[in-house]
């Protein structure tokens, strides 16, 4: 077994292999191993894991092949409005942000919340503000557009749907999990929400022990999915609970909460998770999952069906 972890995800959906071609595929395989790199390099030279997961969900942010940060899909008004949060699972501190526009990294505001901000969970105006006082990036409406995502909006606004992205043609919300040197868990979650959203729509990603927990005695989980039924079912604490009160695996809890009650009750979508062992598990009841992780042998691995 390592002495450090990683998994990362970019969200969970219909995605089938008949709709990808060879380059599209090799894009997604990339982006997912270079924010695979950008975690592992901060856990190889000791870092801790609340920093791999910030600096993995930061290059997944950066790229607009996901959903979140630059890749954000677009809101009924043709805006951006993000979520994200994060958590530390030895202090079991966390900092949350939702429905903020035009910060570059949402995750980071969620960090710089969790660490300076003496509260959880900041939303809309109040949180940019916060942002500025902080010293992050802000980017205008252009770097968020993206001719496809406009697109998926405009038929979304046709049809009058409110449409998950990774239910869509493309998929994307990101997330990261990781087990430092010194057995530190820690996990963050970001996204764009859904196409077409509207009055302030927040989905589970934000909501810690919905989309987003971690804790030192159990796991660090990330979600991706019907942010409706993970908010329902408190997917991420569920796993979490399982584990600690009724002393089922990383594995077990991961399989009852998302193949059977999630899926039982008509929620798709999949998480990633790991154990204080450092047991890696990227489970969905959906075609695919965007994903990738270290293996037990030290090496990268990626897969999206
Ligand atoms: N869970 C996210 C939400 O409902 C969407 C996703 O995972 O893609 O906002």
């Amino acid at each position: 077994m390592n002495n450090f972890s990683l998994a990362i995800h970019g969200g969970a959906g219909t995605i089938l292999k008949s709709s990808m071609d060879e380059q599209k595929e090799s894009g997604y395989r990339n982006a997912l191993l270079n924010a695979l790199g950008a975690g592992r390099s901060v856990l190889q030279n000791g870092g801790s894991a609340i920093d791999a997961v910030t600096a993995a969900v930061v290059s997944l942010e950066d790229c607009p092949l996901f959903n979140a940060g630059k890749g954000s899909v677009f809101t009924h008004e043709g805006l951006h409005e993000m979520d994200a949060a994060v958590m530390d699972g030895n202090t079991r501190s966390a900092g949350a942000v939702a429905g903020i526009r035009s910060v570059k990294n949402p995750v980071l505001l969620a960090r710089e919340i969790m660490i300076h901000s003496g509260h959880v969970f900041l939303a809309g105006m109040g949180a940019e503000d916060f942002a500025r006082n902080r010293g992050l990036t802000f980017e205008d409406d252009s770097y968020f557009h993206d001719d496809f995502r406009y697109q998926q909006f405009q038929e979304a606004l046709q049809a009058g749907k409110v449409t998950l992205d990774h239910t869509d043609r493309k998929f994307g919300t990101v997330g990261a999990v990781a087990r430092d040197v010194s057995g530190n868990l820690a996990a963050a979650t970001s996204t764009g929400g859904m196409t077409n959203k509207r009055y302030g729509r927040v989905g589970d990603t934000p909501v810690i022990g919905a989309g987003t927990y971690a804790s030192n005695s159990t796991c660090a989980i990330s979600c991706t999915g019907h942010g409706e039924y993970f908010l329902r079912a408190v997917v991420a604490y569920d796993v979490s609970c399982l584990m600690e009160y009724k002393g089922l695996s990383l594995k077990e809890a991961c399989h009852k909460v998302i193949l059977e009650k999630l899926a039982g009750a008509g929620g798709d979508g999949g998480l990633i998770g790991l154990d204080t062992a450092g047991n890696t598990m990227l489970v969905f009841n959906t075609e695919g999952m965007y994903r990738a992780w270290i293996s037990e042998a030290n090496e990268d691995c990626v897969a999206i069906y």
